[in-house]
């Protein structure tokens, strides 16, 4: 009876050991996937040369997983990851995977509603990089285009043929004339131009 119960005791400890480690490498998986989707995001909005995913591969390895998955595509605003860790349980004798998931989203500047995914993630992108910028008028419907347009002919394009309405151009406010001249110095390295001379307010993605 009492050989018995020590036995038990003994299972017991092996297995909430065993649990034990299974809770450890799921926190771990967490922590890992937390910093490689942040990271993903971080590299989505200032890019510097590598890939999301390969940012996402690093930081998943510094803390101690393997990135299974990362849906971090150049231009989407969001990075969503999963982590791997292999985890050791003697008990059972067996190598188990935890995984675990994580999402970063790249904040959108106010007044990017409407426009492309890809833009307002180059748009974070410039807002990041330079303070103080706003967004004046960003995407417009057809009707919003041509009243702007009768307003302003030589400004404003006709209705049917502005960028504003496809959401793939906005009209940005300076805070001052260094602002205006870092914005337009780092527009490209964001993905983004000022296609229209007389207009430098007026950015366009590149790809657009
Ligand atoms: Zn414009």
């Amino acid at each position: 009876m009492v050989v018995s119960a020590l036995a038990l005791g003994g299972i017991l400890a092996a297995f909430s050991s065993d649990l034990s480690r299974v809770m450890v490498a799921r926190t771990r998986a967490q922590t890992a996937a937390d910093a490689a989707a942040l990271g993903a995001a971080q590299q989505l909005l200032v890019p510097s040369g590598a890939s999301a995913e390969a940012v996402a591969r690093e930081l998943a390895k510094a803390n101690g997983g393997t990135l299974v998955a990362c849906r971090c595509d150049a231009g989407s605003a969001e990075a969503r990851v999963t982590v791997a860790v292999e985890v050791g349980l003697p008990l059972l004798a067996q190598v188990r995977t935890v995984r675990a998931s994580a999402r970063a989203v790249i904040a959108a500047p106010p007044g990017t509603e409407g426009l492309a995914p890809s833009f307002v993630a180059a748009l974070s992108c410039l807002f990041d990089v330079v303070d103080g910028l706003w967004i004046v008028s960003g995407f417009r419907t057809r009707a919003e285009q041509a009243a702007l347009h009768e307003q302003k002919p030589d400004l404003a394009a006709p209705p049917g043929s502005s960028n504003h309405e496809v959401g793939l151009a906005a009209d940005l406010g300076y805070p001052s004339n260094d602002a205006e001249r870092a914005a337009h110095a780092l527009a490209p390295s964001c993905g983004l131009r000022f296609p229209v001379p007389y207009e430098p307010w007026h950015v366009e993605p590149i790809a657009a």
